[in-house]
């Protein structure tokens, strides 16, 4: 059996799936030849015609531009410039209503022609010496893009670096009423051979399949004449039917291959370009004529003169049809495209672009209306009409419920909108535009997910490079901590720190015994403050007990009761003792230093009691606090005696005063006078010494009677007593000294 390529030298075709048959209606235009049309007074341009994205503007607004100038650049592989048709001005850079189903505004440029059409300079290439960029550079240069409609760059597929096997040309035009390319066949067959010698100078194919429908004869045989002298050169008659002219189509009908879901015909080996996309790669390669213009078919039954038409680029529709005797009729439609994959458009400013092959105006009776869509009854006459082997009515049903994911498993990008299902649909239903609205919402959806991709990338690789920088950071202060280290090592500053450091240490625990002892004293003088005041308060109650107490004590006295006296007075002594203590307390250190003093000086005080004076001294000095205490007390206990005695002294028939000692009766001098005070302590301490020394037993008594503890202090130690009493003595006798200066 012979291989594909024999059978395909043998002029073997094959079938593909689906596909109907619709009357053609091209007899309109077939018989006449191509029509130049004059110089509209306004073209304009769209920066963008094809599939790719705009390049950048080159001209400005009033600049007066030449036939052939490029009015954008192609900085980017995916753009294509726009050329200048013919000389003129720059009107306007505007958004004008685009050449497209969504009609969207698109910027244009407005230009108004000088009628001159003043050439560039030209600069033609001999492509047999140039070498392939310098092709590639001309072709994207001349702004050529697929002129089959889809209007995809032509550099691109013609710079492919991978193995072409086929080079097919599409010369197909399978779409009612369209009849462009049969014209351009049947009168630049030459040329457009020409142009595919170019492409396979780049492309290097095995063979060059040139496709042309059967209902096309005198274009075929104009091709076939132009080809004989190219040996690889094979043009093949397929049967009509439509929609042939597609790309998957055209290469199973040729090749018997299929391009997989989701690849391209690249990948396979084979490379389809436009009949007229050759026709533009030869003028712009061989005459420096960049894509200024396209043939267009006019056609429809409201046309007086439908034919082809030579038209510059960015001529309006209306200026078409008014060239061919348009004659609108009420609800008119203007169909950019053919009647199966064209578009309605929404008024009749829009450009003819590089894509526009068909501008159709029929008549109501000639294309009705789509009627009221109604619901799918499941017949699959789509599925059976589809040539892409889809399933449209399950695409409907997604399309409606917007199932992006179920859409794209159903390959709703292998749907080439070729109208064929919603022809057959008994139901009217509109198929081809809710793939369209479907395929857009999907292209969104790409287009947000890459973005979010993108930024996601951009974010990661943030973070990425912070932390990189980090490390980076973080490497460098260890360096750098190392080797200050290695320098304090070397120079001993080492040693010095850790000096610093065991000072510091030091003085922090230096400064925590400091804070506990500063607490300690503050406790304390707290403590004492708190007794001073608990002093004063008994003092006061004891006051006013003793005023009671005396009052009380005089009737007592004058009847005869003189034994109950010294308890009662040692008594209440005791208690002011107590609170004199808390006076003295703050004087106590400087009054145990005079004791020793006073001690010697002391002339009333008999000799074996100096020593004891000596002894108390040496005792408060040991402790004094009860030496003050003590003194406070002797102090307390003479004036409270003294003012005992004068109350007492005062009725002048008392049997007491008779009795009372010439001690107690001084001790009724006043108690201001500190001297007479002292004389009068030292005298009662004698008198206390005497009494505990003559009356134990009635000092016992008194205890066991439940007398006060300082009664028994006192009683106890007589000693203390007198060295209060002491002094006592020199702080009056101080007293009075700082009076008397
Ligand atoms: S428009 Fe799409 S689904 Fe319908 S027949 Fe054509 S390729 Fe198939
Ligand atoms: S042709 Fe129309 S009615 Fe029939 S299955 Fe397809 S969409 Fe439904």
């Amino acid at each position: 059996m012979p291989g594909l390529f024999q059978q395909i030298q043998a002029g073997k075709l094959w079938d593909f799936h689906g596909g109907i048959h619709p009357p053609g209606r091209k007899q309109q235009t077939t018989q006449k030849p191509i029509a130049v049309l004059p110089i509209p007074d306004r073209l304009y341009l769209p920066l963008r015609q094809h599939i790719g994205v705009a390049g950048q503007l080159l001209v400005r607004v009033g600049e007066r531009v030449l036939k052939g100038q490029q009015l954008t650049s192609a900085e980017n592989s995916m753009a294509v410039p726009v050329h200048a048709p013919t000389s003129g001005t720059v009107l306007s850079i505007t958004p004008h209503t685009s050449p497209h189903p969504s009609a969207l505004p698109e910027l244009t440029l407005v230009l108004e022609p000088d009628g001159l059409d003043e050439w560039r300079q030209r600069e033609p290439l001999n492509f047999l010496t140039c070498d392939n960029m310098t092709l590639l550079s001309r072709i994207q240069d001349s702004g050529i893009a697929g002129m089959g409609g889809a209007g995809f760059p032509t550099h691109i597929k013609a710079g492919l670096t991978q193995p072409v096997d086929y080079l097919i040309i599409n010369a197909v035009e399978c779409e009612p009423y369209i009849s462009a390319d049969d014209l351009l066949m049947q009168e630049a067959a030459t040329t457009i051979v020409k142009g595919i010698d170019i492409l396979c100078r780049l492309l290097n194919p095995k063979a060059v399949l040139i496709g042309i429908e059967d209902d096309k004869p005198i274009a075929a045989a104009a091709m076939m004449a132009a080809c004989s002298q190219r040996e690889h050169y094979y043009v093949r008659i397929v049967p009509t039917k439509y929609p042939s002219g597609g790309e998957k189509q055209l290469i199973q009908l040729l090749t018997n291959k299929e391009v997989p879901n989701g690849r391209r015909p690249a990948d396979i080996g084979i490379v389809m370009q436009n009949v007229g996309t050759a026709f533009a790669i030869a003028q712009a390669v061989l005459d420096d004529h960049p894509l200024l213009s396209r043939i267009v078919t006019v056609a429809g039954d409201t046309l007086n003169q439908p034919q082809n038409v030579l038209a510059l680029l960015g001529t309006p529709v209306s200026a078409l049809l008014d060239a061919c005797g348009f004659q609108s009729q009420p609800q008119q439609r203007v169909i950019m495209g053919g009647p199966m994959m064209g578009f309605t458009l929404p008024d009749l400013s829009v450009p003819v672009v590089k894509t526009t092959n068909c501008i159709l105006a029929p008549t109501a009776q000639e294309l009705p209306s789509a009627s009221t869509e109604m619901d799918c009854i499941r017949c699959s006459a789509c599925a059976d009409a589809c040539p892409a082997s889809l399933l449209p009515q399950q695409l409907l049903w997604y399309s409606k419920a917007k199932d992006n994911d179920k859409l794209q498993e159903y390959n709703l990008a292998d749907c080439i909108e070729c109208g064929a299902c919603a022809y057959v649909c008994p139901s009217e239903i509109p198929l081809v535009q809710y793939y369209r609205v479907a395929k857009a919402d999907i292209r969104e959806q790409q287009r947000e997910a890459l973005k979010a991709e993108q930024a996601k990338a951009r974010f990661e690789a943030r973070n990425a490079r912070l932390e990189q920088e980090k490390q980076e950071r973080q490497q460098r202060n260890q360096q750098l901590a190392a080797a200050r280290q290695q320098q304090q090592l070397a120079s001993g500053a080492n040693t010095a720190v850790a000096d610093a450091l065991a000072r510091i240490k030091a003085k922090q625990a230096q400064a925590a015994p400091a804070d506990e002892r500063n607490k300690e004293q503050i406790l304390a003088e707290r403590e004492l403050k708190k007794q001073q005041a608990r002093e004063y308060q008994q003092q006061k109650a004891q006051q006013q007990e003793q005023q009671q107490n005396a009052q009380q004590q005089a009737p007592e006295q004058h009847s005869g009761q003189p034994e109950q006296t010294p308890a009662a007075t040692d008594n209440t002594n005791s208690k002011a003792a107590a609170v004199a203590a808390a006076i003295a307390r703050a004087q106590a250190k400087k009054a145990a230093q005079a004791t020793e003093q006073q001690a010697t000086e002391q002339q009333v005080t008999p000799a074996p009691n100096t020593e004891k004076s000596h002894q108390a001294a040496v005792s408060a000095e040991a402790d004094p606090r009860k030496a003050a205490i003590a003194a406070a007390i002797a102090r307390a206990k003479a004036k409270q005696q003294a003012q005992t005695e004068n109350e007492s002294s005062a009725p002048p028939a008392s049997a007491g005063a008779v009795n009372k000692p010439a001690a107690e009766s001084d001790a009724a001098v006043t108690p201001e006078d500190p001297r007479k005070a002292a004389v009068a302590a030292a005298l009662a301490r004698a008198k206390a010494k005497k009494q505990a020394s003559a009356e134990p037993t009635e000092q016992t008594a008194a205890s066991a009677t439940g007398a006060s503890e300082p009664d028994a202090v006192v009683t106890e130690d007589p000693r203390k007593a007198a060295i209060a009493a002491a002094i006592a003595r020199a702080k009056a006798r101080k007293q009075a000294d700082s009076e008397n200066s």
